[in-house]
């Protein structure tokens, strides 16, 4: 117990935010759909972009009978934090627009919107194409569960195809895959036309040498089309991608600066914190926990360390609801490591001004919960009470579920017991929602605290 740190310290020198993107660069939905999609024929809907509504807006709206209004920021869940707005006439697309275009989502400003033609969404499937260190080669994800955040879906339903290291692979190979995962019972009629989709999905990804290329919702759609014998409107479905999330190999051919320019997920400088916690996902791409931001106004007083999609989504909406100020966001998933929970622990909990701090997430599927609490989070706990630099003045509210979640819950209390810390530890018992009213209560109670003027009525 009070295992030492795992694996690197928590960097001390200043690292430039170059270095952290040293090895990747992440496209805007429209970027990606305009180059890689348009170029490798992936089945996409049509779409204009825009910053602010206009004619050409409100021409595509009235054409399409409607339309999907989009954020364009490079953080995900924009469906949860309301940036994905569906609208039926010109007037709401207008508004929308302009919505979104004011919104913060997840702390990032859009740069831009898509408006999409709406399309009839019959089924959602999960597809990305990456590289394992495993087999040390590309492999095709692929799931029946799509649309939902990847780290909620059942990890038996995930399905990873490893292939050949070569730039094309064979309809009939995907063909396999898709029967595999059960897309042939229900689809089996556009078996031939999917497995095409997802050769040229794959191709996309091998020819734009890219790292990462996921496809969230890869959606069956309906759609009519004119029948060419009879020339009447006839409905067929289709696989379509509706989302593009593409991070490109900084040791590409040709630089992807140079295409798309330097990148930055904030319209400001990052702060030196924003960029260490890049680093911690660079090189090791197990679980995912460097996705830290600080509030635009760099302002807040509550630490927040939430877990999985929608729990993040839910806890921060709730605090914000219960007049808690969060002083920064870090969405954590994927069962990351020990190691990397260690570094972004301490990351989160050296903002100045804090007053408390919510570890609050759903129940997870595949995210261990001994190893990222029990582990990861009691290590920094426990090193930064040796190095002197625990605040004890803090107050700490924890709501977690998944596997092994007792142990994990039982070696954080222990270390909230040994090093003195105030808080109060629940499990899935306690709904989701009422962990941010209990910090907050807490808070009022304990520190005089003072909820912001949004908070709904005490002990509401
Ligand atoms: P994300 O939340 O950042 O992954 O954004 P997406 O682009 O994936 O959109 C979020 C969700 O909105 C998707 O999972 C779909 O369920 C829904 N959505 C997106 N486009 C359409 C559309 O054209 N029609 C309908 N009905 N839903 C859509
Ligand atoms: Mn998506």
């Amino acid at each position: 117990m009070g295992a030492g740190p795992p694996g690197n310290p928590a960097p001390t020198v200043r690292r430039s935010l170059h270095d952290a993107r040293e090895t990747s660069v992440n496209l805007y939905e429209h970027e990606a759909v305009s180059t890689i999609y348009k170029k490798h024929r992936v089945p996409h809907a049509d779409h204009v972009v825009a910053t602010e509504p206009n004619d050409e807006v409100a021409r595509f709206v009235r054409e399409k009978g409607g339309g999907v209004v989009k954020a364009m920021v490079l953080v995900g869940k924009r469906g949860k934090a309301g940036a994905v707005k569906l609208v039926k006439t010109e007037a709401e697309a207008a508004q929308a627009v302009r919505d979104i275009m004011a919104m913060s989502v997840w702390g990032e400003k859009p740069v831009a919107v898509m408006v999409c033609e709406k399309a009839d969404i019959v089924a959602e499937l999960y597809c990305a194409v990456t590289y394992s260190s495993e087999t040390r080669g590309p492999v095709i994800t692929l799931s029946m569960e799509g649309g939902m955040d990847v780290e909620e879906i059942d990890p038996a339903r995930i399905h990873n195809f490893p292939v050949g290291a070569a730039a094309e692979v064979e309809p009939f190979e995907i063909r396999n895959m898709l029967v595999e995962i059960g897309f042939t019972k229900d689809y089996g009629a556009i078996v031939r036309q999917a497995s095409m989709t997802i050769a040229s999905v794959y191709r996309a990804f091998w020819a734009s040498e890219a790292r990462m290329l996921e496809i969230n919702p890869l959606a069956v759609v309906r759609r009519t089309k004119t029948d060419r014998k009879t020339g009447k409107p006839v409905e067929a479905l289709e696989l379509m991608a509706l989302d593009a999330v593409v991070t490109l190999d900084d040791d590409a051919t040709v630089p992807p600066q140079k295409t798309f320019g330097e990148r930055s997920a904030y319209k400001r400088e990052p702060t030196q914190r924003e960029v260490d916690a890049l680093l911690i996902d660079r090189d090791d791409h197990r679980g995912k926990a460097g996705s830290y931001v600080e509030p635009e106004d760099l302002g807040g007083d509550i630490a927040m360390m939430t877990f999985g999609g929608g729990g993040s989504a839910v806890t921060i909406e709730t605090s914000y609801d219960v007049g808690l100020r969060p002083a920064n966001f870090t969405d954590i998933g994927g069962n990351p490591p020990a190691e990397k929970m260690y570094r972004i622990s301490k990351i989160i909990l050296s903002k100045p001004g804090l007053k408390g701090v919510l570890v609050c997430g759903g129940t997870a599927s595949n995210t261990r919960i001994d190893v990222t609490l029990g582990e990861g989070l009691v290590g920094a706990l426990d090193d930064l009470a040796k190095e002197g630099k625990l605040d004890r003045d803090l107050i700490w509210v924890v709501r977690r579920g998944g596997p092994e979640v007792e142990k994990g819950l039982k070696l954080l209390a222990e270390c909230f017991q040994r090093n003195g810390i105030q808080g109060r530890v629940f499990d899935s018992e306690l709904p989701i929602t009422q962990a941010p009213l209990i910090l907050r209560d807490l808070l009022v109670e304990h520190r005089g605290y003072k909820p912001g003027p949004q908070a709904k009525a005490q002990g509401a």
